[in-house]
C-alpha cells in the first residue's frame, strides 16, 4: 500500500539515510585545538567534500598548553604549537577563513554569517569555539592595565614582563595562574599570587594537592596569598599597579596577571536556541540539541561516564578527543567510548598529571610522599581505584591509569608499597 506518510521502518531507514549521507559542505567554526582535530578527522574517515575552517585567530590551528610553560619563559617560537605541519594542514585542503568572526547562526536556512557580513551554507556544522580569559571583575579594572592568557598573542604581550627586576601579580591560583607564576619566577620576576578560595586549585584537586602546589611555589620563593578579597586595583602616577585586598594590605607591582577562569564562547549556540547550560549541551557523540550542529572542546557540556555527570572539561585531551567525536559523528560514523579524563601541568620542572576525578570521599593511597619530589597518589572507593594524581612519576601514573581504566580491585596495602611495583598491582 502506497501512503504519503512512510511508514515506521521506512522512516527510521530514512532518517538513518538523512543522517550517514555524505555531508557536500561541512563548517567547523573555532580553529583551536578540537577544531583541528575535527578537520582532520573529517579527512583521515574519507569526507572529500567542501571543509570550511573558520577562525577568528590569524593562525593556523594550535595547541595552547606551551603558552603558559615553553612559549611564556621565550624558549620556543609560538610557531612550535601548530597542531599540524603547513604541509599536513594544507593537505587537508580546508578552506580556511582566518581572521574570520560568526556572528549568528540561521539554523533554519543552514547558514552561517560573518562579521564581515558574508554568508556560507552547511550541511553540517561543528562548534569549536572554546572559551575566552574571564575579565576581572574588581574595581578599577577597567582603568588598570592588566593580562590574560588565552592565545599566542597574550604570550607574546606578556612574555616581556617576566624578567628579573619586574614584580608580578597573579591574581588567581588556579593552573594559568599557578604556570605563569612558575614561569615568571624561574624568568627571574618577583611573583605574588592572590588566590581567594583557602587553597590552590580548590575546583579541580584534593587538598593534599593544593598543598603539594603550595609548597612547591614556596620553595621557589614565590609568595600566596590565599583566602584574599581583593576591594580594587589601579595605576598610579609612576606606572605602577596597586591590588587592595580587604585586609587592608597592598601589593604593588609592574604587572598584574588574570587568571580567573574561562567564559565558555557559547553565544552563537544560545542565540541561536540550541541547548546551553554554561556551555552547549551536547551527547556523547558530542550532537547538539541540533542534530545537524556539534560541539566539542572546552565550550562542550557533554555526558561524562567517568564523573558520572555531565560537565564541561578544560583539558588538551578533551578538545582533541571531542573533536575527533564530533567529526566522526558529523560523518555518521560512530564514535568511541570516552577515555579517562587526563590533566597535566608543568610547573617548575615539576610535572604534575592528573587520571580521573579525584574527590575528597575517596581513600587516598600514597606511593611516595606528597610533598615529595616524586609520588602517586590514588584514589580509592572501595578497593577499586578511581583516580590517581603524581608527580614526577608518569610511568607509575600510566600503570594506575590502567587499574582505572579497569576498575580492577586491588590490595591497598601492597598498593602503598613502593617495593611493589605499580606494574604488579
Ligand atoms: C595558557 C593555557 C595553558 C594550558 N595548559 C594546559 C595543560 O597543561 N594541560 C591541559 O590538559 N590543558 C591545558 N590547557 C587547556 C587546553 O589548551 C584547552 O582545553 C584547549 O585548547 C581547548 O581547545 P578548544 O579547541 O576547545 O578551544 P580553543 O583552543 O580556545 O579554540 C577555540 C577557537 O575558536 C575561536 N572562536 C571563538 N568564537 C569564534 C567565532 N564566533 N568565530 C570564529 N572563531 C571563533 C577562538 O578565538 C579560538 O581560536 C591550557 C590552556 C591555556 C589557555
Amino acid at each position: 500500500m502506497n501512503s504519503e506518510r512512510p511508514d515506521g521502518a521506512a522512516a527510521t531507514a530514512a532518517a538513518i539515510a538523512a543522517t550517514t549521507a555524505p555531508a557536500a559542505t561541512i563548517v567547523i567554526i573555532g580553529a583551536g585545538q578540537a577544531g583541528g582535530w575535527a578537520a582532520r578527522t573529517l579527512r583521515s574517515e574519507g569526507f572529500t567534500g567542501r571543509l570550511v575552517l573558520i577562525g577568528d585567530e590569524t593562525h593556523p590551528p594550535y595547541e595552547r598548553p606551551p603558552l603558559s610553560k615553553a612559549v611564556l619563559a621565550g624558549e620556543v617560537a609560538p610557531a612550535s604549537t601548530w597542531l599540524l605541519k603547513p604541509e599536513a594542514f594544507e593537505a587537508l585542503r580546508p578552506e580556511w577563513w582566518a581572521d574570520m568572526r560568526v556572528v549568528r547562526i540561521d539554523r533554519g536556512a543552514k547558514c552561517l554569517e560573518m562579521s564581515n557580513g558574508e554568508r556560507l551554507c552547511y550541511d553540517k556544522l561543528i562548534l569549536c569555539t572554546g572559551g575566552r580569559a574571564r575579565a576581572l571583575a574588581v574595581p578599577g579594572a577597567e582603568s588598570t592595565p592588566s593580562y590574560t592568557l588565552r592565545t599566542i598573542g597574550d604570550a607574546l604581550s606578556l612574555a616581556p614582563e617576566l624578567r628579573p627586576g619586574r614584580s608580578i601579580v597573579v591574581i588567581g591560583g588556579g593552573w594559568i595562574g599557578l604556570e605563569v607564576a612558575a614561569t615568571a619566577r624561574q624568568n627571574g620576576a618577583e611573583v605574588t599570587v592572590v588566590e581567594a578560595q583557602s587553597r590552590l586549585c580548590e575546583r579541580t584537586v584534593p587538598p593534599e594537592i593544593s598543598e603539594h602546589l603550595l609548597g612547591l611555589h614556596g620553595a621557589h620563593g614565590t609568595r600566596v596569598v590565599l583566602g584574599a578579597r581583593i576591594t580594587g586595583i589601579a595605576q598610579g602616577a609612576d606606572g605602577l599597579s596597586v591590588v587592595a585586598l580587604a585586609d587592608g594590605s597592598t601589593l604593588t607591582c609592574h604587572a598584574i596577571v588574570a587568571g580567573v577562569g574561562l567564559v565558555p564562547n557559547d553565544e552563537l549556540a544560545r542565540d541561536a536556541g540550541l541547548e546551553c547550560d554554561g556551555g552547549v549541551i551536547v551527547d556523547r557523540s558530542c550532537r547538539t540539541s541540533d542534530p545537524d550542529i556539534f560541539a566539542a572542546g572546552d565550550v562542550a557540556v557533554a555526558p561524562n561516564p567517568w564523573a558520572g555527570r555531565r560537565l564541561r572539561l578544560e583539558s588538551w585531551q578533551n578538545a582533541q578527543d571531542q573533536g575527533v567525536a564530533a567529526a566522526r559523528a558529523a560523518l555518521g560514523l560512530p564514535v568511541d567510548e570516552e577515555s579517562l579524563p587526563w590533566f597535566w601541568s608543568d610547573q617548575y620542572g615539576v610535572n604534575l598529571q592528573i587520571y580521573g576525578f579525584p574527590l575528597r570521599s575517596h581513600r587516598v593511597v600514597a606511593r611516595g610522599t606528597p610533598c615529595g619530589d616524586s609520588f602517586v597518589l590514588c584514589y580509592l572507593d572501595g578497593d577499586v581505584v578511581r583516580a590517581a594524581v603524581g608527580a614526577n612519576a608518569a610511568r607509575d601514573l600510566r600503570f594506575a591509569r590502567r587499574l582505572i581504566e579497569q576498575r580492577r580491585q586491588v590490595d591497598p596495602d601492597r598498593l602503598a608499597d613502593p617495593n611493589v611495583p605499580m606494574a604488579k598491582q
